[in-house]
């Protein structure tokens, strides 16, 4: 992407995004080290944002918690941490924006109509577009969807080269606020990426999927779209992805070296055996130098 050197853009702006629904597990930590690699090694800035959309979701203390064991493994980002139970009047202007432009219906298809008239698509049922051309019955509350069309959104991830997806078909108009009340992470990522000038985005293969949903977003919000990089994603025996869900464990941080070590060898690095023996800063010196993202895949 081309940068022009007279605005006060950094060059490369990245960051770690991480939902406090628990303790920091190795799957996180890879996304975290990915990150926080690319954009030291560029000289960039590494943010972090708590992304605390959903209150039933959160449990107390995790984002803390999360934020302390990056401390130890010495990771050290810049400026304030954005949390997003702080932003919603942002993500409601935004939506107020798509809305001024006709883009926006109200929905009150229950997740289980939804499920019951639609086929699976990447991401779960695809919405049929039951309540584009206006509410069958009148509802108290209804979730806010995004109109989508069929011509394929491309971009070029740094690691997987060509991505095409064409949304109505594989998703559906999706949801941007929920019938709760709740901003779906589509919207609030897309709005605060933007909002904190990410240029960079470094994060799992298990968000694939959603980033042609993001550039959508992008596009009809008049947003830059930032660079994109998934990295590889660990799965479990019944080949789940690690997450809070699938009860994956908390990263033991006693031996903070031994983890980042089994980070950067799961991105396919190869740190010297003696580094184990190393202090964390050792450690960053190595990984700085060292770092080869066409190494990953
Ligand atoms: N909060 C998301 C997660 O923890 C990551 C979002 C992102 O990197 O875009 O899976």
């Amino acid at each position: 992407m081309a940068h022009n050197r007279n605005t006060t853009l950094p060059n490369y702006r990245g960051r770690f995004a991480p939902s406090p629904t628990g303790p920091l597990h190795f799957g996180s930590l890879v996304a975290a080290v990915g990150s926080y690699l690319e954009a030291r090694s560029r000289h960039g800035e590494w943010l972090v944002r708590i992304e605390n959309l959903d209150p039933p979701r959160e449990v107390v203390g995790a984002a803390e918690e999360i934020l302390n064991v990056l401390e130890v493994l010495g990771m050290e980002w810049d400026g304030a941490v954005v949390y997003q139970s702080w932003r919603n009047e942002a993500y409601q202007d935004a939506l107020a924006t798509l809305e001024q432009q006709g883009l926006i219906y109200p929905c009150a298809c229950s997740r289980k109509e939804v499920a019951d008239s639609s086929i699976i698509g990447i991401d779960g049922p695809i919405y049929p577009g039951t309540c584009r051309g206006g509410l069958l019955a009148r509802k108290s509350s209804t979730a806010s969807r995004v109109l989508t069309h069929n011509h394929p959104i491309e971009f070029r991830d740094a690691l997987r080269g060509l991505v095409r997806q064409q949304l109505t078909s594989a998703t559906g108009d999706f949801v941007l606020r929920r019938a709760d009340g709740i901003y779906a992470y589509q919207l609030a990522v897309v709005v605060d990426d933007a909002a904190q000038g990410i240029t960079h985005i470094v994060r799992g293969a298990d968000l694939l999927d959603s980033t042609p949903r993001q550039i959508y977003l992008q596009q009809l919000l008049g947003y830059p779209t930032p660079a994109y990089m998934h990295l590889p994603v660990m799965i479990n025996a019944q080949g789940e992805k690690l997450s809070k869900q699938t009860q994956a464990t908390a990263i033991d941080i006693s031996k903070p070296v031994t983890q980042l070590i089994a980070a950067v060898r799961f991105l396919n690095q190869m740190p010297p055996a003696e580094l184990v023996e190393s202090s964390v800063a050792s450690f960053w010196q190595w990984a700085m130098k060292n770092w080869q993202p066409e190494k990953i895949l």
